[in-house]
């Protein structure tokens, strides 16, 4: 018989700010619904729809009712759509991410100590586009735009709380050409740093790694990118997805899961390799 190593790679699940605005929804849906979301909560189609079944509604801020109950996302939201809501009298539940609030807090803080403020993040990301509305236009750019930074004046620099940890030494090295007083807030979430290393801890020890999220999840994207580093490598979003012929000559498998998979989604996908292979 053919021996088979799986295993579930931890840290593993819901980071710590996605999980506290999850608990708050599935509490509010217990005295009110429908509660309004203006964009999904988590990443992770599945849990999605588990939520629209509870009484969540996804919603565009101009189609949430007056006076409609709306919970915000764990990853802030900007200043122009707190304020359309407002008008509308909306009942307003901010689950944002204390982390996330301690980025915008340091990168108001080193602007108002007369830095010029450098954000390595993507200009895109929801987290992004709340944090840039919370600052004064003129006073910061994004890294990507590093050739239009002024040189010889004072810099801050700030991370997307879920920014690529093995990519920061090299995008320091070419700040640091750019002036002699930078001030640097490493904004990089913990819970982030955990589930990235995961792979580079112990995906040399296996030779097909299967990652489990959502498709429209950027960070399980980028497990998926690290795990094709080690070793061969899936991404399914549920156990269902799985083609056992995909597995070919592998024997040592690791299942991982990105920061917005429940828990409970790796086990089925472990169960069930576990079902069909041994
Ligand atoms: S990744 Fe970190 S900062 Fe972002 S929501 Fe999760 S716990 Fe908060």
């Amino acid at each position: 018989m053919t021996v088979y190593k799986i295993a579930i790679a931890f840290p593993t699940g819901p980071c710590f700010g996605v999980d506290r605005a999850l608990k708050l929804t599935r509490e509010v849906l217990k005295y009110k619904k429908p509660v309004y979301m203006l964009h999904p909560i988590i990443h992770n189609p599945r849990v999605v729809s588990e939520l629209e079944r509870q009484g969540v509604v996804v919603s565009p801020p101009e189609n949430v009712p007056e006076g409609g109950t709306v919970i915000l996302s764990a990853h802030g939201t900007p200043q122009e759509i707190k304020s359309l809501l407002k008008d509308k009298g909306a009942d307003v539940i901010d689950a944002v991410c204390p982390l996330v609030e301690h980025l915008h807090r340091k990168a108001r803080e080193m602007i108002d100590e007369g830095r010029f403020l450098i954000i390595v993040a993507d200009p895109h990301h929801q987290e992004t586009r709340a944090l840039v509305s919370h600052l004064p236009e003129g006073k910061y750019a994004f890294y990507k735009d590093i050739g239009s930074i002024p040189q010889g004046q004072p810099l801050g620099v700030i991370f997307q709380t879920t920014y690529e940890y093995a990519k920061v030494p090299d995008i320091l090295k070419d700040i640091y050409s750019l002036s002699d007083d930078i001030r640097i807030v490493n904004t990089i979430c913990p819970a982030t740093r955990g589930r990235q290393g995961v792979i580079d801890k112990v995906g040399h020890k296996y030779d097909f790694i299967v990652v489990v999220g959502g498709k429209n999840s950027a960070n399980t994207r980028r497990l998926y990118e690290k795990a094709l580093r080690y070793a061969d490598a899936i991404w399914i979003e549920q156990a269902k997805d799985i083609n056992v012929e995909s597995l070919g000559y592998h024997r040592n498998i690791l299942i991982v899961g990105g920061a917005s998979t429940p828990i409970e989604h790796l086990i089925e996908v472990y169960l069930h390799f576990k079902k069909v292979i041994q």
